[in-house]
């Protein structure tokens, strides 16, 4: 099967996931699944918590204020945005912007496993604390997680089936949203991604 096939078949799978705790949620509300965008061979794959509400109304990931400040990082650094790959663990909005559950991180996280042996990427960066503490176990890495106040700009060398990667621990964009003043720290913390383009 292509890439975008296995791709193709995450979705619809998403899309009739009844045993998720967010199915009812997006169903009721007209909402989509946002399963991920950008490039099936990218080097660099992005992974953030969960779709907000423009998200959940278009389908696409990181495309409302958060998306801005991503897209402003990754200019910073020189990063053409469909160069790379974007998803969220959790692949439905869970209500309010509420933080993810355990429960919902369990049902949507081999989802995400599958899109990382699909692409293959050199680095995967965990945007915020949910996405850090959900990659940097699975990619046994359990026994150096910090607080991210002390991860973030921090790259974590591991490895998977496909061969050698890096684990690279970022804030969440949307501190930049809440406080731009820290947009400069996000900046120099994406710099560490100039040496994977
Ligand atoms: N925040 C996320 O974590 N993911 C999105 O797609 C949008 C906002």
């Amino acid at each position: 099967m292509s890439k975008t096939d296995q791709m193709k078949a995450i979705r619809d799978e998403i899309l009739t996931l009844k045993e998720s705790p967010l199915f009812e949620y997006r169903t009721t509300n007209k909402y989509f699944p946002v399963i991920g965008e950008g490039s099936h061979d990218a080097k660099i794959m992005f992974v953030g918590e969960a779709p907000g509400r423009n998200e959940a109304k278009t389908g696409k990931p990181f495309c409302g204020a958060a998306g801005k400040v991503l897209d402003q990082l990754l200019g910073h650094v020189g990063i053409v945005r469909e160069s790379v790959y974007v998803t969220n663990i959790v692949k439905d909005r869970p209500p309010e912007n509420r933080d993810p559950t355990t429960r919902e991180i369990e049902v949507y996280g081999p989802f995400l496993d599958r899109q990382i042996e699909i692409i293959k990427p050199q680095v995967i960066c965990a945007l915020g604390r949910y996405a850090m503490g959900y990659i940097m176990k699975k990619f046994d890495l359990e026994l150096q997680l910090e607080p991210i106040g002390k991860a973030h700009g921090k790259a974590y060398p591991t490895t998977d089936s496909y061969g050698d990667l890096d684990i690279v621990v970022l804030y969440h964009p949307c501190v930049a949203v809440y406080n731009p003043h820290n947009l400069p720290n996000l900046k120099k913390d994406f710099e560490i991604l100039a040496k994977y383009k």
